[in-house]
């Protein structure tokens, strides 16, 4: 496709929109008086009859689309995910092409039968009477306005589409792996998101998710036989029975479904007729629905709900308030995959594997639900941060790894460094070269940038700092100069040189303790930065007799240092030119170990030469590789 050219009008803010956008800030959770101070706003209405035995649904929908922006939009792009599985997509010829496939791809779209395979097929777009041009290419289709959509106006789109669902290869579809027969992820013409950087119109290659806030009211008619569990809360729970109120469930006939969902940025459900449902209503928090069929494994998902009840509140007590009126764990898809108020992932697991990948997907309700930043390009900010938070809840649920959460973020972060195969967090999530860069990238290494900030700012300033970018940033889209701003404001520090290394190369971290010297009077220390990437450097010494003396060497780029634990000494800071930096110290230490960060908090590539111990009482002069370590 063309690339949408907008008629650009950057300077009408209309007076009316910003009183408008002033008022919602002031009274309303789902503010966003950021910048750029506007966004996109849409409102779906959906209406669709599934016919099971053939895996078909009819859709119909009017969709009210806000042009906040200060551009006039002449055309407006949709995903039409479906497309993706028929064989010649996109996604199939990259999924058999890259040089480490998921295995849950691999070539399968490439053999799908017809009846097996998924597609959306527009069969009518209007505005108000008017047919309009609706022009679908592969996961992409652009409606062509019958004028402009100027900044402030809004449109009523009327689309009715048909639509064959995948059998399950990739998230969505039909019959997933442990027989969930429908996994409706990715399943409707979901509006592009268009901020102050233009559209976003990612073909789908199978991974990380962008979309316009707005509300959703969708009504579902199937098949008696099925129960559905999705995003939003039901609205006719009498009618529908199966454990969403106390009445029977219908046996015959169609069953109407129909769900609403507000300040969302997407709206996935699933459907079996084997599904059971357990309910636990949090006391001021939401109610938590756990959706599964009627045999899978081993009683774990009994034991869910208490603890992903306790994980709803370690998230708002360590981010920010979970605002919907709730939230629904459903069996389906592949893995897990996180949605506005519910996940689906697979279920026949056991207790541990289940509560982690709950405890991963329920975090994504606030990265991806509420902070939602465009993912396709931000992927860590996304799961890097629901990663970090994850091993922070599951260390203290499980009393396990406390003294290193992280543990196993940094192992694979620094093996992909190591092997040589990283590529810049900046790359775009369908672009890297392998799977593996990606998935280490987005979750290992996007863990390590937010736990490693500890080692530049501090972890309470850290810590404080997720708090304010929750504050500022929720339901606005942030990127990621805007965390690194809060993260500056908090911290009173500068961060650029961290965020640019850490996110567009892929130098690491790898300071040595090169030479000492051990004299009568005095003890030098002679610190070598061997990776390229710098941060300031934690170094303690211990005496021969146990004392722990405790230096912080600030960066020069930070202009200031994290505050100092007590009895820490200040040294002068390290400039990123000088290779070396020798401290000085006026006392003779024979006998000492010198280490450098022992709390851990660096990603440092080689710890082997972030420590020396020598022996009591000699006095010696002391090289790296010059003569064997003592
Ligand atoms: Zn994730």
């Amino acid at each position: 496709m063309a690339t949408f050219a907008a008629a650009m009008n950057a300077t009408i803010h209309t007076p009316r929109l910003f009183l408008l956008g002033l008022l919602i800030a002031s009274l309303s959770p789902f503010a966003f008086a950021q910048y750029p101070g506007w966004q996109q706003e849409v409102e779906y209405t959906m209406d669709i009859t599934v016919d099971a035995p053939t895996h078909r649904y009819s859709g119909v929908m009017d969709v009210t689309y806000v042009n906040n922006s200060p551009d006039a939009l002449e055309r407006i792009p949709f995903h039409l995910f479906f497309n993706a599985f028929q064989p010649g997509s996109m996604m199939d010829v990259r999924s058999r092409n890259i040089a480490d496939p998921d295995r849950r791809v691999g070539d399968r779209i490439l053999g799908l039968p017809e009846d097996e395979q998924g597609w959306v097929t527009i069969g009518s777009a209007r505005i108000g009477k008017t047919e309009v041009v609706f022009e679908a290419n592969g996961t992409i289709g652009w409606l062509t306005l019958p004028k402009a959509l100027a900044p402030g106006k809004k449109t009523k789109i009327h689309l009715e589409w048909d639509a064959q669902v995948p059998r399950q290869v990739r998230r969505s579809g039909w019959m997933n792996a442990q027989g969930v027969e429908f996994s409706m992820t990715q399943w409707y013409p979901k509006i592009c998101e268009y901020d102050h950087h233009g559209w976003h119109t990612n073909p789908y290659i199978g991974r990380e998710f962008h979309g316009v806030w707005g509300d959703f009211d969708v009504t579902i008619h199937m098949d008696a036989a099925y129960m559905i569990g999705g995003t939003g809360t039901l609205e006719n729970p009498e009618e529908c029975g199966h454990g969403y109120s106390d009445g029977p469930a219908p046996t015959e006939g169609m069953i109407d479904w129909h769900f609403v969902a507000e300040d969302v940025h997407d709206f996935a459900w699933a459907a079996d007729p084997d599904f059971v449902h357990d309910v636990l209503e949090m006391e001021d928090g939401p109610t938590l629905h756990f959706i599964y069929q009627a045999d899978t494994a081993y009683g774990a998902w009994k034991e869910l709900p208490a603890i992903t009840e306790r994980a709803v509140r370690y998230y708002s007590e360590h981010v920010g308030a979970y605002p919907w009126p709730q939230y629904t764990v459903i069996e389906g898809g592949d893995g897990g995959m996180e949605y506005p108020m519910c996940t689906l992932v697979r279920g026949n697991r056991n207790l541990r594997s289940l509560v982690g990948v709950t405890a991963h997907e329920l975090a994504h309700a606030w990265f991806q639900g509420m902070l939602a930043t465009n993912e396709s390009l931000h992927e860590w900010m996304d799961e890097g941060f629901t990663s970090w938070i994850e091993s922070e809840f599951l260390a203290e649920e499980f009393n396990e790894s406390v003294d290193a959460p992280h543990y196993w973020a940094y192992g694979g972060y620094l093996n992909l460094v190591r092997d040589g195969g990283e590529e810049p967090l900046s790359t775009h999530a369908d672009h890297y070269v392998t799977n593996r860069a990606y998935g280490t990238g987005a979750y290992s290494k996007g863990e390590v940038l937010l736990n490693q900030l500890a080692a530049v700012i501090g972890a309470d300033a850290r810590n404080a700092g997720i708090k304010r970018y929750f504050d500022e940033w929720s339901f606005s889209h942030p990127g990621p100069m805007d965390f690194k701003r809060v993260m500056e404001r908090e911290s009173g520090l500068e961060l650029d040189t961290y965020f640019q290394y850490m996110l567009n190369t892929t130098h690491h971290v790898d300071v040595a303790i090169s030479s000492v010297r051990i004299s009568a009077d005095s003890t030098v220390i002679e610190l070598e930065r061997i990776g390229k990437l710098p941060l300031p450097v934690d170094l303690r010494i211990t005496t021969a007799d146990g004392q722990v003396m405790d230096h912080h060497i600030p960066q020069v780029v930070t202009q200031g240092h994290r505050p100092l634990a007590e009895g820490e000494t200040l040294l002068a800071p390290w400039p990123w030119t000088h290779p070396t930096y020798t401290v000085a110290l006026p006392a003779s230490l024979p006998g000492c170990t010198i280490e450098i960060d022992p709390a851990g908090w660096t990603a440092d590539a080689d710890r082997k030469n972030n420590k020396v111990s020598f022996d009591s009482g000699v006095i010696q002069e002391w090289r790296a590789g010059a003569n064997p370590a003592p």
